[in-house]
């Protein structure tokens, strides 16, 4: 019998800083594929708010539970580059509104001519997480509000040291 291919995606964002949102789609996304790459792409001409290595370290505590996510980071590299360096059949994407919708239906269309048989998968945000952004959270958090519902303790933890430095 053929040897059954594993399920890989690459589940790419800045994830500056990760969110209930990101952590919603990425446990969802275990339970389709075999494996899910979190893959935190550095964009240069952005300024984060936490380090390629700060998102790391929350990253690596945050998914420690699940066996068949990984994580990692890519930079000055096409993401479908990325995910065929990673063996990936699919780019994982989350959708919460309609200008997502717009951004995300022309990546995928702008992914597929460049890389065929990499497949764009769309999740849909989950009920109570439509609103959530990680710039929502980054101006709720600097001014002091909470993080509940929004991240988890230690997100809420390290960003809000980062406002008071
Ligand atoms: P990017 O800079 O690539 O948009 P983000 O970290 O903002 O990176 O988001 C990464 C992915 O997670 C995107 O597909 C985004 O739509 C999705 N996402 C973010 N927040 C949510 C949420 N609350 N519900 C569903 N998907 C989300």
């Amino acid at each position: 019998m053929a040897k059954k291919t594993k399920k890989i995606a690459v589940y790419p964002g800045s994830f500056d800083p990760p969110t209930d949102g990101h952590l919603n789609i990425i446990e969802r996304g275990a339970k389709l594929f075999d494996e899910v790459v979190v893959a935190i792409a550095v964009n240069s001409s952005k300024k984060p708010l936490l380090t390629i290595q700060e998102r790391l370290k929350t990253l690596k505590v945050l998914l420690k539970k699940h066996r068949n996510v990984r994580l990692d980071f890519f930079e000055n590299k096409l993401l479908v580059h990325y995910a065929r360096e990673k063996k990936a059949t699919a780019i994982l994407r989350g959708l919460r509104t309609v200008q997502d919708y717009e951004y995300e239906f022309q990546m995928a269309l702008a992914n597929k001519q460049l890389a065929p048989e990499i497949e764009t998968v769309f999740m849909m945000t989950d009920s109570g997480l439509s609103h959530l952004s990680s710039s929502l959270v980054k101006e709720i958090l600097s001014l002091g509000g909470s993080g509940k519902n929004l991240v988890p303790p230690l997100v809420e933890k390290i960003v809000h040291q980062k406002f008071k430095k």
